[in-house]
């Protein structure tokens, strides 16, 4: 039965008046999950994460920070307040991630989708910025390397905002092939085309901006003639997913134009190649700011996901050309 990790501590993290990262994210998922009978998920309570699991990403003058900042309720900068319940939340939402990667590592679950926040793919080693305090997904491939066994993790990252986090903690690592699909130039600035990866990591970047106003033809583009077939070349053991849900055309921070039912397409297309590699898949809850769309999209991806199906199939696009030129140095493409 396919897992849903969650946690009650994720309402908690109080970003104040007016900010779109906001605890009523996981309300409206959730009560759209509910009235979908959860689609016959399993739902789980998030742990926290150990000390060990962050320290093998994080600095520890980062996780002091973020508990400093959560108690005194600061700000690490003006997107990323943090409340009294904010290191708590943090804490579940990296565990809760982790633990979803040994349900799909060590108890044999093909499918995850964990559902909780702050969200994470902006956080660095020693940097919480954009609504990111600690990088969940990171956390959780780091455990997957170094206790579950796991030799290679394959992140695709398709919230709309670059996933400068991951990418730079395992910039220079050939154990993360990271692909992300991103609006740029847009936040966080980072992601170009020609950002490859560093030293033993050189190539294991795949950046793939896309300009404002893209739709599916681009991004499922991306995913079939660039992210998956480095991916199948890469052999990963686990996939995840940084699933932000911001590029879609109603949500109020993005500038892309995905509809509910590309998530749909784009989470088909990883249940096929988590099939085709016999390797289970986890989804992480990134962004997603309109309230509906988000809901909407996330059931969608859960649907798709636990069900697969055949992927329709798209039209190659120049983006995919231009992109298979600057990576077929590395993957045959
Ligand atoms: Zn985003």
């Amino acid at each position: 039965m396919p897992v849903y990790l969650r946690h009650s501590s994720s309402l908690e993290h109080d970003t104040g008046f007016g900010h779109p990262e906001r605890a009523d994210r996981i309300r409206a998922l959730e009560a759209d999950l509910e009235r979908r009978g959860w689609l016959g998920w399993e739902r789980r309570d998030a742990p926290q994460a150990s000390e060990e699991q962050l320290l093998a990403v994080h600095t520890p003058e980062h996780l002091r920070a973020v508990r400093e900042l959560s108690a005194l309720e600061g700000a690490f900068d003006i997107d990323t307040p943090l409340s009294e319940g904010s290191w708590e939340a943090a804490l579940r939402a990296a565990g809760g991630t982790c633990a979803m990667v040994e349900m799909l590592l060590s108890d044999g679950e093909r499918t995850g989708f964990a559902a909780l926040r702050p969200p994470g793919h902006h956080a660095d080693r020693a940097r919480a910025m954009g609504f990111c305090l600690l990088s969940n997904v990171a956390v959780a491939a780091r455990h997957a390397l170094d206790s579950l066994g796991a030799d290679r993790v394959f992140v695709l990252d398709w919230d709309i905002h670059h996933g400068n986090g991951t990418n730079s903690i395992f910039h220079a690592s050939p154990e993360v092939l990271f692909a992300s699909i991103h609006q740029y130039p847009f936040y966080p600035g980072t992601g170009p085309l020609g950002d490859v990866g560093s030293g033993a990591g050189e190539g294991f970047s795949l950046n793939l901006p896309v300009p404002g106003g893209s739709g599916e033809a681009v991004f499922l583009s991306l995913v079939d003639h660039v992210a998956v077939p480095a991916a199948r070349q890469f052999r990963p053991d686990l996939i995840l997913v940084s699933a932000g849900f911001d590029a879609h055309r109603a949500d109020p921070v993005g500038g892309c134009a995905l509809e509910t039912s590309s998530y749909g397409e784009l989470a088909r297309r990883v249940r096929a190649l988590a099939d085709e590699l016999s390797v289970p898949v986890g989804a992480v809850l990134e962004g997603g700011y309109d309230l509906d769309a988000l809901a909407a999209s996330v059931a969608t991806t859960m649907e798709a996901l636990a069900d697969g199906g055949p992927p329709r199939s798209v039209e190659r696009h120049r983006l995919a050309d231009a992109a298979a030129e600057m990576l077929g140095r590395y993957w045959e493409l």
